[in-house]
């Protein structure tokens, strides 16, 4: 097998977006398919809310850390579910600059979401 086969890889170091959903769909597409898309958001839910824990106390590198790749993760296995194609949909929406005002420096109002 070659090493980049998407079967047999891991992240290694520098995580590649399209690697990562690869490897989260090995390691969790048959369970996630079972529990389906309401029970997976709701993990991910759960997450933003440990997230927002880990944030709040500030205290510990390692755990804030974990929390942010577990909310990735969940987010990451959702759109394996729902077959999206994370690096092509951010590709798409922000690869040529800020969706709402084009640059790749934002200059929309701050009090704006993009
Ligand atoms: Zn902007």
């Amino acid at each position: 097998m070659s090493h980049s086969d998407p079967s047999t890889q891991t992240t290694g170091q520098s995580v590649n977006l399209r690697d990562f959903q690869s490897l989260i769909h090995k390691m969790y597409y048959q369970k996630d398919l079972q529990r389906g898309i309401p029970g997976t958001f709701m993990w991910l839910m759960e997450e933003i809310g440990e997230l927002a824990s880990a944030l709040q106390s500030g205290n510990d590198r390692e755990n804030l850390e974990e929390e942010f790749a577990d909310v990735l993760a969940w987010l990451t296995t959702i759109a394996n579910v729902a077959q999206i194609d994370l690096a092509q949909a951010i590709h798409k929406k922000y690869g040529d600059g800020c969706p709402g005002c084009g640059l790749l420096v934002c200059t929309c109002a701050i009090e704006e979401k993009p």
